[in-house]
């Protein structure tokens, strides 16, 4: 009985321990090494997914099950494939809060982009006089360092943001297209190329995929997409959330440069390629703006919008 109840006590001792320490003995740092990778409501494929998060992107695992790492993901965890995570250092950070909002920029002036629960694990990725910079349900949001707590981590100094993927990041969350790469080059001005990781990153993950299954084929030609932190982007009407994007039709030869749907260069087969095979597969469109009437006669989510014979416009949700 004696020995039974100090047992208890050492037990609870330990526990006490952790528990004040934070970080509990299996949260662990990682950090997103797919383009995009999947996050689950459970530890397998069979689960429904909650969201996307991206790469370079870190997030604190709780859980291992299997292969699987629970995350948290935004006002909950969600679970995803440890062969797209790698594990690093860095500071992890607990919310004391009850709910603490979660912001688009550091001050109360930026909108609520969700919130975090209480005792929730964040990974610190950079800051702006009190506020911290986190990865949250897949974008870069900001919370108020008051109402964090340190949850420990290594014992590596808090982390620079990360580099693989690190695409410079505005105020907003939103990413800057590289001027080039893999499948694709950017005909605009850089200024011009800010938008959601979703947007930036499916485009350049489609291109990928689109150019490495047909090296033949010209690179995808990407002018605008929206200015650092959004807003009002003249001559458009829209272009202002990160989430359309402008490029020009392919052509049926490597030809790369401006091309409309009425010159014989212009390729309908291989557009209708691109927006079924690649962009619907990279990205969540909620629309696309094109003229070519086979295609968008065809598909239910291209519409015939005047003034697009010259260039595609995508827009996701
Ligand atoms: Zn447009």
């Amino acid at each position: 009985m004696e020995r039974c109840t100090a047992r208890v006590r050492i037990l609870g001792g330990i526990l006490l321990l952790l528990l004040a320490s934070g970080l509990l003995a299996q949260d662990k740092i990682v950090q997103v090494t797919a383009g995009a990778l999947n996050v689950r409501t459970g530890p397998s494929t069979g689960y429904a997914k909650l969201g996307l998060v991206y790469s370079g992107q870190r997030y604190v695992s709780v859980q291992r099950s299997g292969s699987w790492h629970k995350i948290w993901f935004n006002r909950g965890t969600g679970w995803v494939h440890g062969g797209y995570v790698s594990e690093v250092s860095g500071s992890a950070k607990k919310v004391t809060a009850s709910l603490l909002n979660v912001r688009r920029g550091p001050s109360t002036g930026y909108s609520v982009a969700g919130q975090a629960a209480n005792n929730s694990r964040w990974v610190e990725v950079g800051a702006s006089g009190s506020w911290r910079k986190i990865y949250y349900g897949g974008a870069t949001r900001w919370m108020h360092g008051s109402y964090l707590a340190n949850a420990g981590g290594s014992t590596a100094p808090p982390s620079s943001p990360p580099t693989t993927g690190g695409l410079p990041t505005s105020s907003a969350g939103f990413v800057q297209l590289p001027a080039s790469g893999q499948g694709f080059y950017a005909y605009s001005s850089s200024s011009r190329h800010w938008g959601t990781p979703a947007m930036v990153y499916g485009m350049m993950n489609a291109a990928s995929a689109w150019k490495s299954q047909n090296p033949s084929y010209p690179r995808i030609s990407i002018g605008d997409i929206s200015k650092t932190n959004g807003g009002y982007f003249p001559p458009h009407v829209s272009h202002r959330y990160g989430k359309d994007v402008d490029y020009r039709p392919v052509s049926k030869s490597s030809y790369e440069g401006p091309l409309t749907i009425w010159q014989s260069n212009y390729s309908s087969y291989r557009n209708r390629r691109w927006i079924t095979e690649y962009a619907k597969k990279y990205l969540n469109i909620k629309v696309i703006g094109f003229q070519d009437s086979a295609i968008y006669n065809s598909l239910w989510y291209v519409q015939n919008w005047s003034g697009h014979h010259n260039h595609h416009h995508l827009r996701i949700h």
